[in-house]
């Protein structure tokens, strides 16, 4: 079970220190693997509280060259060189806000996995995909550029769930990922309001391995509370 926390553009690096300094004391269940995702700028502050502990460091996203003329841009070398651990890639809000696509989502991961990060990959689709029947066919295209890796891990994130407090009910989330994994023989993390509230629940299927956990991460007891529940 995987439970990893997306802090988006929040935290910077006075506020990421106390929030790590906490959740390293923090009661976390020791079979749960947990995981953070600083922005940039508080990613060194947190490889370097958490050092020693379990709990992994990953980034928000990574650009697919080494290095080069890529203003703004950060690398996957760069992020192990800082002892970060990991990387999301493709989260909705890039694709829907930055223009991301399935081929640079793919990029990404492929120069992640080559500099040895590992990496969660979004997928996922759009109220309007979900109404129109398009659900499985939008998911085969995502999954598709993408190829099985042991330090790969897929989220299903339905875009009509994030952040709107609307959540997946548990049958809609196991269909989405025993589809996933009929395409690729992967773990599956689902994302989209998950609350401790509704943790157990939607992490009970044995086709949900774990959550990408956005607003509920920001706050050490609910992120913690997700973290315990998880395994219940
Ligand atoms: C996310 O950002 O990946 C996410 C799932 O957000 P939230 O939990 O706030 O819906």
């Amino acid at each position: 079970m995987l439970i990893a926390g997306n802090w988006k553009m929040f935290k910077g690096p006075a506020e990421a220190r106390e929030f790590c300094v906490a959740l390293r004391e923090a009661d976390l269940p020791d079979d749960v693997d947990v995981v953070v995702c600083p922005p940039y700028v508080s990613l060194g502050v947190a490889v370097q509280v958490l050092a020693g502990t379990e709990i992994g460091v990953f980034a928000q996203n990574c650009h697919w060259a080494d290095e080069g003329a890529f203003t703004g841009e950060v690398s996957a070398p760069m992020l192990r060189e800082l002892g970060v651990y990991g990387t999301l890639v493709g989260h909705s809000e890039r694709r829907q806000l930055f223009g991301e696509t399935d081929e640079r989502v793919a990029q990404r991961t492929r120069a992640a996995l080559a500099a040895g990060l590992q990496v969660i990959a979004c997928v996922g689709e759009t109220e309007s995909e979900r109404e129109a029947g398009e659900t499985a066919s939008v998911l085969r295209r995502q999954i598709s550029v993408l190829e099985a890796d042991d330090n790969l891990v897929i989220a299903y994130e339905p875009v009509w769930a994030i952040g709107t407090g609307k959540t997946a009910t548990p049958e809609i989330a196991r269909e989405a990922h025993e589809t996933i994994k009929e395409l690729l023989d992967l773990p599956v993390l689902y994302g989209g309001s998950v609350k401790p509230e509704n943790a157990a629940e939607l992490l009970a299927h044995a086709a949900v391995d774990g959550a990408l956990v956005g607003g509920a991460s920001l706050e050490l007891d609910p992120f913690a509370a997700i973290c315990r529940a998880s395994r219940s």
